[in-house]
C-alpha cells in the first residue's frame, strides 16, 4: 500500500435488538476511516461474543451467520487502519481481555504517545502482549488498576493513564463506556436510537441510515456510562480541546458534522478563502476528486470562474483489484480517475485539491491536465502545507516523506510541473471554523504539539514484537 492513512471508525449501540446488525451499517458509513479490519462485539449481559478479520466489512461479514450469531442488543464495533501495529488479525479490534474484574473489549480510534512507555514498564512486569497494537496497554490497565472492581472506577482510572489520541468503545456485560481524550483530538458522538437506545459512533453520517438523532459530540475528558440504568458522565481531566482540523480537511464524510461545523460548509468555506488568499485568472476550476471536491465549489463561488467536473471516477475500483506487477503500478494508479479532455482542453485551468503529502497526487493529476492540452495548470491546496508528523492518529510517518518539510514554494511548484501553486494559510483554514483557534490542533502544519512527544518516537516505537504465526 502506498500513500497516507486514515484513522479509525467506532460505532456502539445500546438497548436495541438489532444492535450488532445496525452496528454493522453504521461501520459501513464509516468504512472511510479503514479497509484493513473490522470487528463488532456484542452482548446479551452474560456473554459476550466477537467476530473480526482482515479487510473491508462485506469481507469480514460474508455470510449472514456471521450477523447471527452477534444478536444481542448491545453492540460496539471498529474499523481499522493502523497506524501503530502491523496489519495482523490479532490486531483486529474490538480487542478482548478476561480480567479478574471481568470481560472488557476495547475499540480504539487515535494513537497514544505514551503507548510505548506503557507497554514496556508492562513487559518489565511480566506482561504478556498478544498484539502490536498501542490499543492493548488500555486492556493492561482496566486489568491492573489499583482501586475497586467497579468498571466505572477502572475505567476512570485507566484514562488518567492514557496520553494522546484516544477516542475509546469500551464494553463489559453490564456497562458500555465511551471516551474521549482532554484534548477531543478525534471525534466521538453520542446519538439516540430508537425506544431510548443509545449511540456512539465517530461521524453523524454513521447514524443517518439508521434513523440514529445526533445528539451531540461527547465531552473532552469525560466518559460516558451506560448500563440498565442509564447513562451518566464523568469526568477524568480537564478539557484542553485540540480538535484535529485535518478530519474537517480531509478524513471526515462531508455530509457530517465535526467539532460544531458541518464538514461541508468548512470544506467550501476553505475553498473561498484560499481564492481570496490565492486568485488567478483563469478559464476553469477542476477538483481532483473526491476529496477536492467540496473546496473547488467554494473556490468557483468566490473567485467567479466556472466549475467543471474535470476527472471521472472509475468507481470500480476497490481493494479487490488484483494487484499490479510492478510494470504496471502507474497503469493502477490512473485506473481511479480519468481526464475529461473537453472540460480542459486549450484552457487556463486552478486545480483543487484538500491537501498535498507527498505530492504524488497532484503531480500526477496536474501531468494528465497538461497532457489532455490545458494551457496552464494552477494548483491550490484548500490546506496549509503539511511539514510535521502526526502523533495523534494519522499516519504522516516521518518528515522525509513529506513534500512540504524542507522544501520552498519555488521547489514545491517545480516538483508538481504547475505554473502556480497556493496553499491555504493556516489563519485563513482556522477563521473558517466556528470555534476559537486555540481549540484546534495544527501540529502537521506549525509543528506546535497540543500533547507531548516523547523523544525519539516513530510509528516503530510501539510494539516490535515478532509476528506470531498462526496456522
Ligand atoms: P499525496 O499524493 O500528496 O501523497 O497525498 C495527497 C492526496 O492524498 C490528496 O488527494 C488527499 O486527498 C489524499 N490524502 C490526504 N491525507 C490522506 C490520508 O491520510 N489517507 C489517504 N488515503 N489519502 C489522503
Ligand atoms: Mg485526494
Amino acid at each position: 500500500m502506498s500513500g497516507p492513512r486514515e484513522a479509525c471508525g467506532l460505532f456502539g449501540l445500546w438497548g436495541d435488538p438489532d444492535a450488532a446488525a445496525k452496528t454493522y451499517y453504521g461501520l459501513f458509513a464509516l468504512q472511510h476511516r479503514g479497509q484493513e479490519s473490522a470487528g463488532i462485539a456484542s452482548t446479551d449481559g452474560e456473554r459476550v461474543v466477537r467476530h473480526r478479520g482482515m479487510g473491508t466489512l462485506p469481507k469480514v461479514f460474508s455470510n449472514r451467520a456471521d450477523l447471527r450469531k452477534l444478536k444481542n442488543p448491545v453492540a460496539i464495533g471498529h474499523v481499522r487502519y493502523s497506524t501503530t501495529g502491523q496489519s495482523q488479525l490479532v490486531n483486529a479490534q474490538p480487542l478482548a481481555a478476561n480480567t479478574q474484574h471481568g470481560t472488557f473489549l476495547v475499540t480504539h480510534n487515535g494513537n497514544l504517545t505514551n503507548g510505548a512507555a506503557l507497554r514496556q514498564s508492562f513487559e518489565e512486569k511480566g506482561s504478556i502482549f498478544q498484539t502490536t497494537s498501542d490499543s492493548e496497554v488500555i486492556l493492561h490497565l482496566l486489568a491492573s488498576a489499583e482501586g475497586s472492581s467497579d468498571p466505572l472506577e477502572r475505567v476512570l482510572a485507566m484514562c488518567r493513564q492514557l496520553e494522546g489520541a484516544f477516542s475509546l468503545l469500551i464494553l463489559t456485560p453490564k456497562a458500555m463506556f465511551a471516551v474521549r481524550d482532554p484534548q477531543g483530538f478525534r471525534p466521538l458522538w453520542l446519538g439516540r436510537g430508537e425506544g431510548g437506545a443509545v449511540a456512539f459512533a465517530s461521524e453523524t453520517p454513521a447514524f443517518d441510515l439508521t434513523r440514529i438523532e445526533h445528539v451531540r459530540e461527547l465531552e473532552p475528558g469525560t466518559v460516558t456510562m451506560v448500563t440498565d440504568a442509564g447513562t451518566s458522565e464523568h469526568r477524568f481531566a480537564d478539557a484542553r480541546p485540540a480538535h484535529c482540523v485535518f478530519e474537517h480537511v480531509y478524513f471526515a464524510r462531508p455530509d457530517g458534522t465535526l467539532f460544531g461545523d458541518p464538514v461541508w460548509r468548512a470544506r467550501k468555506a476553505m475553498g473561498r478563502a484560499l481564492a481570496r488568499e490565492h486568485p488567478i485568472e483563469a478559464d476553469v476550476v477542476v477538483a481532483i476528486p473526491d476529496s477536492g471536491n467540496a473546496a473547488a465549489m467554494g473556490y468557483s463561488e468566490e473567485s467567479g470562474i466556472q466549475l467543471e467536473q474535470g476527472f471521472i471516477r472509475n468507481h470500480y475500483v476497490g481493494r479487490t483489484f488484483i494487484q499490479p506487477d510492478p510494470s504496471e503500478r502507474s497503469l493502477h494508479a490512473d485506473l481511479k480517475l480519468n481526464v475529461v479532455r473537453w472540460a480542459v482542453e486549450g484552457k487556463r485551468v486552478v486545480v483543487i485539491d484538500d491537501s498535498v503529502v507527498r505530492g504524488t497526487t497532484a503531480r500526477r493529476r496536474c501531468a494528465y491536465l497538461r497532457a489532455a492540452g490545458a494551457r496552464e495548470v494552477h494548483l491550490r491546496i484548500s490546506c496549509p502545507p503539511i511539514r510535521n508528523p502526526c502523533f495523534y492518529g494519522v499516519d504522516f510517518q516521518s518528515k522525509g516523506e513529506l513534500l512540504a518539510a524542507d522544501h520552498s514554494l519555488e521547489e514545491i511548484r517545480e516538483k508538481l510541473g504547475v505554473d502556480s501553486v497556493g496553499y491555504l494559510s493556516v489563519e485563513g483554514m482556522l477563521g473558517v471554523l466556528s470555534r476559537p483557534a486555540e481549540s484546534y490542533c495544527t501540529a502537521c502544519w506549525t509543528g506546535d504539539y497540543p500533547v507531548r512527544i516523547p523523544e525519539g518516537m516513530s510509528k516503530k516505537s510501539c510494539g516490535e514484537m515478532l509476528p506470531l504465526i498462526e496456522g
